[in-house]
């Protein structure tokens, strides 16, 4: 199966995973909802299988995920075992992984890479990727139906949260009709709908509007008008004392200003390194703005590292989306 690469079918994943023993489990750094509901909900149905399964993630799961069943087995980083597959979710390329998993990548184990971003080149030797739906959580539901497993309130629980996150509650353009069919059949099992999204949505920790109060004065608009920005720096992160997750939602607030097309979150995640978060509204494609610096996700959402000066990483990346909106594209 190593030397054999296999692309998009499903019943291929299906078989690969119902062959293995022993399975880790990963999704991408700076977890979000759809890479830790993924991993946990593929990784309690393969146990239903009888297999053995390790779940991780590259960081800790956020506190904001942490009430999802499953959510206090995930590891951090590489454990130490024995594993025959691994899998990997919602990560457009290896670097997603981050430094202790990617190692994997390089051992004598079957690589299975799930994934709904847009990908020039695949990674793994079985590749399942699917631009069209809305959440990695959305192809899991569907490889569970292929693999027969019978969802419970706990697989659903951790897919309907990938489903309702990636998909902004089911506003973002990529929500589907079979996004909604699915997320029905996930309550027809009893997952508690509302509650999650009060948990999701509306109970905060304290740092998030701590994080917003310190954020909104860097609200920043261009002259004309369809590129604007916020910006969350190390100084202010540490007098907040606030963490990455507290520090997610800052975008929509550029996003929501009328006539804006492109929206920037400009984030020090440790001194030096800034991470870029791009929202589009209805035309630029975003995927193509992050990719110019070595980033990527989606034409509505993306994101990207770069290394430099606070001020002078947001004037190239602000510089480029202007370009960018000019062109229309
Ligand atoms: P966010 O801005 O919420 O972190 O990410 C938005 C989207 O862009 C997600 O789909 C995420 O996977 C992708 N993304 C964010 N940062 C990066 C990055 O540094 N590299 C790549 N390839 N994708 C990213
Ligand atoms: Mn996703």
């Amino acid at each position: 199966m190593k030397n054999h690469r296999q692309n998009n079918n499903l019943a291929g994943v299906a078989g690969v995973l119902t062959s293995a023993n022993s399975v880790i489990l990963s999704g991408h750094v700076m977890p979000d909802g759809d890479s830790i509901g993924s991993t946990i909900a593929l990784g309690l149905a393969l146990e239903k299988m009888g297999k053995k399964v390790t779940l991780s993630s590259p960081h800790a799961v956020p506190e904001m995920y942490r009430f999802l069943p499953g959510a206090h087995r995930v590891h951090q980083g590489l454990p130490e075992g024995e594993y025959d597959v691994f899998v990997v979710l919602d990560c457009s390329v290896p670097d997603r992984l981050g430094d202790r998993l990617q190692k994997l990548l390089d051992k004598d184990i079957t690589v299975v890479n799930i994934d709904h971003h847009q990908t020039k080149e695949t990674f793994a030797h079985v590749n399942y990727i699917d631009p069209k739906a809305a959440a990695t959580g959305e192809i899991i539901y569907d490889l569970l139906v292929e693999m027969g497993v019978d969802l419970d309130l706990d697989i659903a629980t951790n897919l309907y949260t990938a489903i309702v996150t990636d998909t902004g509650a089911f506003k973002y353009e990529g929500t589907t009709a079979n996004t909604h069919r699915k997320a029905a059949a996930l309550l027809e099992c009893g997952v508690p709908g509302s509650r999650i999204c009060k948990l999701l949505y509306d109970e905060k920790p304290i740092e998030v509007l701590k994080v917003l109060q310190a954020a909104l004065p860097t609200l920043s608009i261009s002259p004309c008008g369809k590129v604007a920005w916020i910006s969350f720096d190390w100084q202010s992160r540490q007098r907040v004392g606030a963490r990455d997750e507290h520090t997610d939602e800052l975008v929509d607030y550029p996003r929501k200003i009328k006539g804006v097309e492109v929206a920037m979150l400009f984030r020090e995640i440790s001194p030096g390194s800034v991470k870029v978060s791009m929202r589009s509204n209805y035309y630029v494609d975003v995927n193509k703005l992050a990719a110019q610096f070595d980033g990527g996700g989606h034409k509505r959402a993306a994101g990207c590292l770069i290394q430099g000066e606070f001020n002078a990483v947001k004037e190239r990346v602000i510089e480029a989306a202007i370009q960018v909106v000019q062109r229309g594209t």
